[in-house]
């Protein structure tokens, strides 16, 4: 019952467009681009399980460093404070900030340290040749926790800060910034190491290869190993069809990926006019108190002669989430008025709202670090503004709202069989033969 068709390695959808192709086997270090959109299929990644295992173990032993001791010290007048990477989110959430504490934790500290460990328990069994049954489960967690992983953005928030803070007080780099630094160079190194579908070619799919399936064929691929299944080889569990290789549910397109997108840019979007109109945050020093918003935030840093930070800030604060709403506006209102036009165009915005999300994190970081380290009673204290759970809302949501977007809808409206977005997009794969 368990027959599905061809390894991944030969014959894969694209995750962009839908395209069934077929590639031959990569050159060392090669790469093979979709022929129709032309999205990444496949990089060949040198020695990559053993490169990676390194590289996490090294990451691990970097993680706990960066965890144990001081990241940086605030002097002021004689006194002083020391904070660690934990000290912000235990500030916050005591100053009833939880919210802002919560992804702060899950995104520098939780989401980095999980996608380390599952991956140590992934690919240790591996290179022991041993293949237990949660294996495919645990690694299935390793990419949903990718995106959400953002010490680099943290490290841009640290550097905010200290410029912030310079003409205050004497800031004093601790023993874990430079751990924390080293870290973020060997996670990105070991995220461009790992190859996944060497991991998932490794899992026993029992397969029953199928040669000749076609463009037209009806099939489904797995969202998550990038496996092609004929719909009558889908395993079942209740209703629900299953990957027959990593165990993930099966669907044609995302499910309700319109009306996800819709609801999430919408919320965003109302959530964005009090992001940029109320205080992030109230700085009190010596006396003199001073509201902040993320725009004055801006003119704080250029009126300090601190342009280049002032650019990244205001691209990353205020320019990077309204591009990425209108894009996938855009994106959602060609999709839905069933759109022809350049769609190799809207599926590369589409790439891009993805990819520079993240970035927009960095003033929710900078609210963190400060009243983490400033807290000096009425001789300094930062404390955070609804602005910024406002701010936050608004990061996460189009981060949401990115993912909840499936690219392959602009160019379903080309392909000849066409049957509408409400009868494909969340189609189980069940339904369809
Ligand atoms: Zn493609
Ligand atoms: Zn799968």
């Amino acid at each position: 019952m368990r027959s599905l068709e061809t390894p991944p390695d030969s014959l894969s959808d694209c995750r962009e467009c839908g395209l069934l192709q077929r590639h031959p086997p990569l050159p060392r270090g090669g790469v093979s681009e979709c022929a129709r959109c032309g999205g990444l299929l496949h990089r060949d990644r040198p020695d990559s399980l053993n490169r990676t295992l390194a590289l996490t173990v090294a990451g691990m032993l970097l993680f706990v460093i960066a965890n144990s001791f001081p990241f940086l010290s605030f002097e002021m007048q004689g006194q002083s404070t020391r904070t660690t990477l934990l000290t912000g989110v235990v500030d916050l959430y005591q100053g009833g900030d939880w919210p802002i504490a919560l992804v702060v934790l899950f995104t520098s500290i939780l989401a980095p340290g999980l996608q380390l460990a599952l991956l140590l328990l992934v690919l240790v069994p591996l290179s022991l040749d041993l293949m237990p049954s949660w294996l495919p489960r645990l690694f299935r967690w390793v990419r949903t926790l990718a995106p959400w992983g953002m010490m680099d953005v943290f490290m841009l928030g640290i550097l905010v800060s200290v410029v912030k803070l310079s003409d205050m007080a004497t800031i004093i780099p601790g023993a874990s910034l430079f751990a924390f630094g080293v870290l973020i160079l060997v996670l990105a190194a070991a995220q461009a190491a790992l190859d996944p579908d060497l991991v998932w070619a490794r899992l026993p799919t029992g397969a029953d290869l199928a040669p000749g399936l076609r463009p037209s064929d009806d099939r489904v691929t797995c969202d998550v190993c990038a496996l092609v299944v004929r719909p009558s080889a889908v395993v079942r569990e209740g209703s629900h069809p299953h990957c027959p290789r990593c165990g993930d549910l099966l669907h044609r397109r995302k499910p309700m990926s319109i009306q996800r997108t819709w609801a999430l840019v919408v919320a965003a979007i109302i959530c964005y006019v009090p992001a940029n109109l109320l205080p992030i945050m109230t700085v009190t020093s010596l006396g003199r108190t001073q509201s902040d918003t993320i725009y004055s935030g801006v003119v704080f840093l250029l009126t300090h002669g601190m342009w280049p930070l002032a650019v990244v800030v205001f691209v990353a604060s205020i320019f990077v989430p309204l591009l990425k709403l209108l894009i996938l506006v855009f994106l959602l209102v060609s999709v839905q008025a069933r759109s022809a036009w350049r769609p190799r165009d809207r599926t590369r915005l589409y790439r891009v709202t993805e990819a520079i999300g993240r970035w927009s994190m960095v003033d929710v970081y900078v609210v963190t670090i400060l009243v983490a380290l400033v807290k000096l009673g009425n001789l300094a204290s930062v404390q955070a503004e609804a602005g910024a759970v406002f701010f936050c809302a608004v990061v996460i949501m189009t981060m949401l709202a990115a993912m909840s977007f499936d690219p392959r809808l602009i160019w379903d409206v080309l392909e000849p069989e066409y049957v509408g977005d409400s009868e494909r997009s969340g189609r189980p794969a069940s339904q369809a033969s």
